[in-house]
């Protein structure tokens, strides 16, 4: 396993990663009457139309409410700043649509680092913990999937890293719980991880 500090690009969760935590699934789920528990787009996508595609309509407006609410997480702006200076490259998948991941990039002033291509969203490969958002944007970071870290908050992002072979981060909010079979690196804050990559 490349360690984390050797790693040559990241890859970013956005929604609890880049932004401070604000989306409360269990809220959304009970908003589109699935069950506590399921996972929402998984539990969409099996829905027969045209019920699935009202309930998607439903989920992106939700979202999309609560990306323009985004506030950025401490350190956000002064942690791509470094990463730009250092020329590591980084992206972001998402398992929130692209249009909605601008929106909250737009919210926290940190659009201008990203071009269209590096943010993924759950239109353009399949979600998270599916591998496949982190294999297509490793090769658009001209990396091998082990020389990426892939960064996030919850369980579907270490999922992926883990399945995908990177180097996976927790970033681990107070006592949220954790998941050491599938984190290689936990820190607490975007500062903290600043200081583990060395920048
Ligand atoms: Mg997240």
């Amino acid at each position: 396993m490349t360690p984390l500090w050797a790693c040559r690009a990241i890859i970013f969760d956005l929604d609890g990663t880049l932004t401070v935590p604000q989306h409360n699934f269990d809220e959304i789920r009970d908003a589109l009457g699935i069950p506590q528990g399921a996972l929402i787009l998984e539990h969409l996508a099996a829905l027969p139309q045209p019920e699935q595609r009202d309930k998607r309509a439903e989920l992106d407006a939700i979202e999309l409410a609560i990306a323009k609410e985004s506030q950025p997480a401490p350190g956000v702006i002064e942690l791509l700043d470094q990463l730009r200076a250092n020329n590591l490259p980084f992206a972001i998948l998402t398992r929130n649509s692209a249009r909605n991941a601008w929106a909250s990039l737009y919210a926290i002033n940190a659009h201008e680092y990203f071009s269209a291509d590096l943010v993924i969203g759950r239109d353009e490969a399949t979600p998270k913990p599916d591998p496949a958002g982190i294999n297509l944007l490793a090769s658009r970071l001209g990396q091998t999937v082990t020389n990426c870290a892939m960064i996030g908050d919850f369980r579907h992002d270490l999922e992926a890293g883990t399945r995908a072979g990177c180097h996976t981060v927790h970033i681990r909010h107070g006592d949220a719980r954790v998941w050491p079979e599938i984190t290689q690196t936990t820190v607490s804050s975007l500062e903290a991880l600043r200081t583990e990559l060395n920048l």
